[in-house]
C-alpha cells in the first residue's frame, strides 16, 4: 500500500520546528500528519483513523469540526474577522464577557483579553503585582505549589515547577518561592500542606503579591490532584495576609473536573481567574484573566495617575476566537453535558479496576473527566511512556503519557464504544511493557 504520510513528513522537517520536542527523536519515531477530523477523531493522510484520548493537549471538548462551533465561525467570518480591542468594541467580546462573568464564580466581574493561556498568567501575575504598587506596597514575589506548571513564558515559567522545562533558564527567572502541594487526594494531606503554606505566609506573607494555584489538579505536573478542602484554606490564609489567589484553571475550567470550573468545588471566589484551552472549544487560541472590581478600581483614575494597565497582544479579543467560545458555552446551555460527564467518568473508573491489579501500577486516580493511571518500576531512561505511545498510535488511539503516567482526558462528546477502545488499548499497552 502507498503511504501518503511520508511526503508531507519529509516536507515538514524541513523547515518546522516541533513544539515540545527533542527533533533527533523524528529519525526514528514518524511525524503524523493529520489531514482531517471528525468527532473524536483524528485521520491521517493514509486515512487511518486515531481517537484523540488528549483531546489535542487539553483543549477539544465538544468533538473536531463540531457542527454548532463552524456555523457560528464561518458566519462570523464574513462579518468582521478582527478589529483591536484597545478603543474599539465588539460584540463577540461584549456578549462572551458577559456570558463568562455570569457561570464564573462570584465575584470575578472584570475580563481582561489574551491570546494563549501563558499570557494569561503573565497578565494576572502583572496585575496583582500591580495592584499592589498602586497602593503603595511593594511585594516583588510570587508563592505558587511545588509540582505546579502555568505556562512556558518567562513569567509563567518562573512560578511553575515542573524541571524538565525549568532547569535551564533558571538564571532569567523572576523571584517565586514554593509551597509544598497536597501529597495525595485525601483530606489529611490537604491539611498538612497548609501548616506549611501557614509558616511561609507567616515569614513572608507581606512580601508576596499572589499566590497562583491549579485548583484540584496539576495537569502538567503528572496529573496529580488533591482535595478541595486545601482551596478553601487556602483562600482563607490568603485574605488574613493580602495575598491575591490566582486560580489557573486553563485546564481545570470549563467542566474538566466535573463542575464547571473546579474552584466552585471549594467554594471558593480566587481574586484572579485565568482561562483558556477549552474556552474556544479547541479551535481558536484566546485567553482571559478575570478579575474582582476590587482590583479594576485600584487602576482606575486619572491618567496623569499613571496607573493604569498598560499590557496588550495583537490578536487581543479577536472576534472570531470570541465568537468561537461563544458558540462552545452555547453548547453548555443546549445540554446537560456535566451531568453526562457525571455518567462517563464513573463508567471510566469502573473500567479502570482492573488495571489495579497489574503488578506495574502503583495508582488509578480520577478527578471528573481526567483518569490517570500511575506506573511503578521504571527508570526516566527506559522511556515507557514513548512506548505506550507507539503502541497506541499502531492502534488507533493518541495517547500521550506524561513520564510513567497514562492518562484519558477525552473530548466530552467520546462513545462509550470509544471509551471502550480507548482504555482498552492503554490495557494491553500496559500488559505489554
Ligand atoms: C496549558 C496551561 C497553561 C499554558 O497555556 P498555553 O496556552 O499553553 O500557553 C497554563 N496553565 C495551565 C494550568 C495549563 O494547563
Amino acid at each position: 500500500m502507498r503511504n501518503n504520510n511520508i511526503q508531507i513528513v519529509t516536507e515538514d522537517l524541513k523547515n518546522i520546528w516541533h513544539p515540545c520536542t527533542q527533533m533527533k527523536d523524528h529519525e526514528t519515531l514518524p511525524l503524523i500528519p493529520i489531514k482531517r477530523a471528525k468527532g473524536v477523531y483524528l485521520y491521517d493522510f493514509n486515512d487511518k483513523s486515531y481517537i484523540d484520548a488528549i483531546s489535542s493537549w487539553w483543549v477539544n471538548i465538544f468533538g473536531h469540526v463540531n457542527e454548532h462551533i463552524s456555523s457560528k465561525i464561518k458566519e462570523q467570518l464574513d462579518t468582521l474577522e478582527h478589529v483591536l480591542l484597545a478603543g474599539f468594541t465588539h460584540k463577540p467580546a461584549v456578549d462572551l464577557a458577559e456570558k463568562i462573568v455570569n457561570i464564573t464564580p462570584k465575584g470575578l466581574d472584570k475580563v481582561f483579553f489574551a491570546d494563549n493561556g501563558s499570557s494569561a498568567v503573565e497578565v494576572a501575575l502583572k496585575m496583582s503585582f500591580h495592584y499592589h504598587k498602586n497602593r503603595g506596597e511593594s511585594r516583588p514575589l510570587f508563592l505558587s505549589l511545588t509540582n505546579s506548571y502555568h505556562g512556558e513564558t518567562i513569567g509563567a515559567l518562573s512560578v511553575g515547577d515542573v524541571e524538565l522545562y525549568k532547569e535551564t533558564y533558571e538564571p532569567l527567572l523572576i523571584s517565586n518561592i514554593q509551597t509544598p502541594v497536597p501529597k495525595n487526594q485525601s483530606r489529611e494531606s490537604a491539611k498538612e500542606a497548609i501548616v506549611e503554606l501557614e509558616r511561609i505566609l507567616k515569614e513572608r506573607g507581606s512580601e508576596i503579591s499572589a499566590f497562583i494555584l491549579e485548583p484540584l489538579v496539576q495537569g502538567a505536573g503528572y496529573m496529580h490532584m488533591y482535595h478541595p478542602i486545601y482551596i478553601t484554606l487556602v483562600k482563607e490564609l490568603c485574605e488574613k495576609y493580602g495575598v491575591h489567589l490566582i486560580a489557573d484553571e486553563i485546564m481545570t475550567g470549563f467542566g474538566r473536573t466535573g463542575t464547571m470550573f473546579a474552584c466552585e468545588q471549594a467554594g471558593v471566589s480566587p481574586d484572579f481567574m485565568t482561562l483558556s484551552k477549552g474556552l474556544t472549544g479547541g479551535y481558536l487560541p484566546l485567553a482571559l484573566t478575570l478579575t474582582t472590581q476590587e482590583v479594576y478600581s485600584a487602576f482606575y483614575c486619572d491618567y496623569n495617575e499613571y496607573k493604569a494597565f498598560l499590557h496588550s497582544h495583537s490578536y487581543t479579543g479577536n472576534p472570531l476566537a470570541c465568537t468561537s467560545a461563544l458558540a462552545t458555552m452555547e453548547l453548555f446551555e443546549a445540554s446537560d453535558v456535566l451531568g453526562e460527564n457525571r455518567k462517563k467518568s464513573a463508567y471510566i473508573l469502573k473500567k479502570l479496576e482492573k488495571f489495579k491489579l497489574l503488578e506495574n501500577v502503583k495508582e488509578i486516580r480520577q478527578t471528573g473527566m481526567i483518569s490517570a493511571i500511575e506506573l511503578k518500576g521504571y527508570t526516566p531512561q527506559e522511556r515507557i511512556g514513548l512506548k505506550v505511545y507507539e503502541y497506541g498510535l499502531e492502534h488507533g488511539v493518541l495517547l500521550r503519557p506524561l513520564g510513567h503516567i497514562i492518562y484519558f482526558m477525552p473530548p466530552y462528546v467520546i462513545t462509550y464504544e470509544e471509551i471502550d477502545k480507548m482504555i482498552d488499548t492503554a490495557y494491553e499497552a500496559i500488559v505489554r511493557l
